[in-house]
């Protein structure tokens, strides 16, 4: 693979014809030292792994099924960070995302606290983009589809009408437990810090925060801190990249950030996350550096705002190491097969650093700024109608 690699490199190398004698073989040599400075970001390759992932999947994904929509949203918003969204029918995939809504049966009774997306039609429920919904009693939203379905709308330039928001926090409000964290889905599910990033997101996006005890879920958030500065899944449990994500983005999106933990505690969590820093970015100390945690870490530092002291070379270097050269993608370590997450938050923590042909990825919601945009203009259309609605009562 190496020799292949630096085959390729040189192959792509300005000037490379002039290089002759005693000197080409030095300059030869020096290129092999820095030859990860040299590697080229594959776009092309990556827009046809995302293209690919959105019509047809390995068989090893069949285990995925149930939360297809979280890796459409990898693709969607991979296309979207490198501006290729032209290669799909938006229409298409916005009425294949309406068509996972589980929406109010007619006498909105029996299912409302069940209201949500659901990640696939695996339960068989016939396809429908229009309420009423039917009932099945297996049939629910869950929190991390609700979040992707609602990212991947605003991705595709939706303008959210066809959302049941109501619907949406009724069956978000039935997934909080008493600690303050949530459930996934209303059977129950693990509870954690995941899946409160998850509703704050819902409500960020719908501008609604009626869907969430904000309280309880800023004290579970607390009581996660863990003793080395770092967020675990739920209090005494290990500090972990992902979950301190998790924990600095929702209390960022609830603004409640600088309330929620002091100036020491803060410090404390931007050096942990620094520490994480070895060539790329690992989870957790003593752990091999693996490409999305490059984005986990990245974007929890960028919302600490010290994301700027982090070696950007070293960081570009390890992500590209884990590009396939072949079918496009990334993958966690070099050499390895790349999967759709790993493609997606390899191209965010490119994009963080300031890859020039990558938008800006928003690191608390983890969609492109444009399409952050795009949520904004509506909320505005939003609040201008509520304002108008309250005035007229
Ligand atoms: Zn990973």
């Amino acid at each position: 693979m190496r020799v292949a690699l630096n085959f390729n490199l040189k192959s792509q190398l300005p000037g490379k014809g002039f290089l002759t004698g005693a000197g080409s073989k030095m300059a030869e040599e020096e290129s092999q030292f820095d030859e990860f400075e040299q590697i080229d970001f594959l776009r092309d390759r990556h827009v046809r792994f995302f293209q690919r992932t959105l019509q047809v999947l390995p068989e090893r994904y069949a285990s995925l099924e149930t939360t297809r929509l979280t890796i459409i949203f990898f693709a969607l918003s991979g296309l979207d960070v490198m501006d290729a969204l032209h290669v799909i029918d938006r229409n298409i995939m916005i009425e294949c995302i309406y068509s996972l809504q589980v929406l109010p049966t007619s006498d909105r009774k029996i299912n409302l606290s069940r209201c949500g997306f659901r990640g696939s039609s695996h339960i068989g429920i016939p396809y429908s983009t229009k309420g009423p919904g039917v009932f099945h009693p297996y049939d629910s939203g869950h929190v991390a589809m609700t979040y992707t379905g609602l990212c991947s709308l605003l991705i595709l330039g939706d303008d959210l009408t066809r959302v049941n928001k109501k619907a949406c926090l009724a069956g978000l409000r039935a997934l909080q437990l008493e600690d303050g964290s949530f459930y996934a889905v209303p059977e129950g599910s693990e509870n954690d810090i995941r899946f409160i990033y998850c509703a704050a997101s819902i409500c960020y996006m719908l501008d609604d925060w009626s869907g969430m005890d904000i309280q309880k879920a800023i004290e579970y958030i607390r009581g996660s801190l863990s003793y080395d500065n770092g967020f675990g899944q739920g209090a005494g449990r290990e500090s972990h990249g992902g979950w301190t994500y998790c924990a600095i983005a929702s209390l960022s999106l609830m603004g409640r950030l600088e309330e929620a933990l002091s100036q020491r505690e803060l410090d404390r969590i931007r050096r942990w996350c620094i520490m994480r820093q070895q060539t790329g970015f690992h989870g957790r100390p003593n752990k091999p550096v693996d490409t999305c945690y490059s984005f986990w870490v990245g974007a929890t530092l960028e919302l600490l705002d010290v994301f700027k002291y982090t070696n950007f070379d070293k960081n570009r270097n390890f992500i590209l190491s884990t590009q396939d050269r072949l079918v496009g993608g990334f993958a966690k370590w070099p050499d390895s097969h790349p999967d759709p997450l790993h493609a997606y938050l390899g191209l965010c923590g490119l994009s963080l650093i300031g890859e020039p042909s990558l938008r800006k990825v928003h690191p608390a919601l983890n969609i492109t700024h444009r399409a952050f945009e795009h949520l904004q203009q509506l909320q505005q259309t939003w609040r201008r109608s509520h304002g108008s609605c309250s005035r007229r009562m």
